[in-house]
């Protein structure tokens, strides 16, 4: 799991790990533990201080780290803006789509040779269907992903509200291809914290806000994904590991 330092409780009994990847150094130390007698590992995303800034994250490195210890099914909670009147502060969404707007972030394990990764479906459909399966969680919509660390203008985000796209973010990519570069499954839950600048009041996005909020619903959301571990599919056969089989990778696969 890779998500906000108010996850640290979430592990029984747990031990703090550092990984090292020829990537650098991943955000943290990962803490692994059980959760409902299933092996977790816990990776605080931007630190364990809320140190990184989401265009300062090595995302390679926390995937190879994950992978590196075994994990093979990545819940990736995140925070995110509304663009759209129907995810308002306090939704939970499970996205299905996914635009990438970042730039200068390192994206890929491929450096050479000719990989490409099939991504028509960002999120692995099996721990998208997990997560979403409580009661009150929406399935679906396009989550965009800006660098930040600033929040969006008004005429971004009315422009990203106008394509159709719901909810806004600043870490998702390339969190998610690089999980399945990886042959990991990655799904995420987004919790929306705020309406972005082009819906919301006069004031636009604060945040101040946007923390409040996340606190406030850090319990909700970790009752929920500590229902969702207990019930976590098999991920032997899933597409976000087949697609690989009779390809010859250029990066290696710990
Ligand atoms: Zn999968």
């Amino acid at each position: 799991m890779i998500g906000g330092s108010g996850f640290y409780s979430f592990l029984d009994d747990p031990e703090q790990v550092a990984v090292q990847t020829p990537y650098g150094e991943p955000s943290g130390p990962v803490s692994v533990g059980e959760v409902a007698g299933r092996g977790v590992a816990f990776l605080p995303r931007h630190g364990s201080g809320h140190e990184l800034p989401p265009h300062r994250i090595n995302y390679r490195a926390n995937l190879w780290a994950l992978r590196a210890l075994g994990v093979r099914q990545v819940l990736a909670p995140c925070a995110v803006g509304g663009l759209r009147s129907e995810a308002a502060p306090g939704d939970l969404v499970v996205p299905d789509q996914l635009v990438d707007r970042t730039s200068g972030r390192e994206r890929s394990y491929v450096e050479r040779g000719a990989v490409h990764l099939p991504f028509a479906d960002p999120y692995c459909p099996r721990l998208s269907s997990a997560l979403a399966a409580p009661d009150g969680v929406r399935r679906g919509g396009t989550m965009v992903v800006i660098d930040g660390p600033r929040f969006s203008t008004r005429a971004e985000s009315q422009d990203y509200a106008s394509r159709g796209w719901t909810l806004i973010n600043m870490t998702g990519a390339p969190e998610a291809a690089l999980a399945r570069e990886l042959r990991m499954c990655l799904a995420t839950i987004a919790l929306v914290t705020d309406m972005d600048a082009g819906v919301a009041g006069e004031a636009g996005v604060r945040q101040d806000e946007v923390f409040a909020l996340f606190a406030k619903n850090t319990e909700r959301l970790k009752t929920l994904i500590g229902g969702v571990i207990a019930e976590l599919p098999d991920p032997a056969g899933c597409t976000c590991d087949t697609w690989a089989e009779g390809l010859e990778l250029t990066y290696e696969i710990p």
